[in-house]
C-alpha cells in the first residue's frame, strides 16, 4: 500500500483485529457482485470504500426512476443507463484505486464460473431464483464462499454459505423446490427502502470478513430480519443430506 492508502485505510488498520495485514488482504481481493440494484448498492459501495482491489459488477439492466427510491449506488443522471456502468461511475467517484469490471449481459452459468473462477468471495444480489441456483452450483463448484441476500416487503435475509469448508450448507439445502416461483423476481414486489441497505450491508460486512479470514461467519446461520417490529431473528440452517446439488 501506498501512503496515500494507508491513509485512507487508516481507520481499517487501526482496528487491532484488521491491522496493515487485514487491509493489505482487502486490497488484493476481488470480489464478484451479481446485480448492482437495492442489495448491490451498498455491498458495491462499501467493498470499494474498503478498498477491495477488485470488483466485477454483473448487471443487464438499466436505471430506471422507480429503482431510485432504493438503489442508493445510481442517480437521477443515471436513468437509462446499465446499471453496473452507473455503479462504476459511483464507485471511480469514492475510490480510484479500485479496478472494476462491469458485465453489461445476463450471465449463463457458464459464464458465472469464468467470471468466478479468480475472485475471493461471490455476493448474490440478484432478484430471482435462477440466478440464485445458479450461483449456488457454481460457488459450490469452484469452492468459493458465497454471501447470500434477500429483501422484500418489510423482510430480508442473509447468510453465507462457505463452499471453502465441507460441512457448509448451501442455498439448494435451504430452498429445495421453488416450482413455478422460480422466476419471481423481487423487483415487481415493493420494498421498503432503508430495508435493502440494511440487509446489502450486513452482505458487504460479511464478504470482507470472509476475504480476511475475520471472526465468525453466518454459515450455518440464516440471519432474518423484519424492519416493521425491527427484529433479526436467527435460524440454524444444517446441510440437507439428501440435497440434490451438495450431496
Ligand atoms: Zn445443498
Amino acid at each position: 500500500m501506498n501512503d496515500n492508502q494507508l491513509l485512507r485505510y487508516s481507520r481499517h488498520i487501526l482496528l487491532p483485529q484488521i491491522g496493515y495485514e487485514g487491509q493489505e488482504k482487502i486490497v488484493n481481493s476481488h470480489a464478484l457482485i451479481v446485480g448492482a440494484g437495492g442489495l448491490g448498492a451498498p455491498v458495491a459501495l462499501y467493498l470499494a470504500a474498503s478498498g477491495v482491489g477488485k470488483l466485477t459488477l454483473c448487471d443487464f439492466d438499466v436505471v430506471d426512476l422507480t429503482n431510485l427510491q432504493r438503489q442508493i449506488i445510481h442517480t437521477t443522471q443515471s436513468v437509462g443507463v446499465n446499471k453496473a456502468v452507473s455503479a462504476q461511475h459511483a464507485i471511480d467517484a469514492i475510490n480510484p484505486d479500485i479496478v472494476v469490471q462491469t458485465i453489461q449481459q445476463k450471465s449463463t452459468e457458464v459464464e458465472f464460473a469464468q467470471l468466478a473462477e479468480n475472485v475471493d468471495v461471490v455476493i448474490d444480489c440478484s432478484d430471482n431464483f435462477a440466478t440464485r441456483y445458479a450461483l449456488n452450483r457454481v460457488c459450490l463448484k469452484l469452492k468459493k464462499p458465497l454471501v447470500s441476500g434477500a429483501a422484500i416487503g418489510f423482510e430480508g435475509q442473509i447468510t453465507v454459505f462457505d463452499f471453502r469448508n465441507a460441512s457448509s450448507p448451501c442455498y439448494h439445502c435451504l430452498y429445495p423446490d421453488v416450482g413455478s416461483d422460480a422466476e419471481m423476481r423481487c423487483a415487481d414486489n415493493g420494498v421498503f427502502a432503508p430495508l435493502v441497505g440494511m440487509i446489502g450491508t450486513a452482505q458487504a460486512a460479511e464478504a470482507l470478513k470472509l476475504i480476511m479470514h475475520l471472526g465468525e461467519s453466518l454459515q450455518g446461520r440464516l440471519l432474518l430480519l423484519d424492519t416493521l417490529s425491527m427484529q433479526w431473528r436467527t435460524i440454524k440452517l444444517s446441510r440437507d443430506h439428501a440435497c440434490a446439488v451438495c450431496s
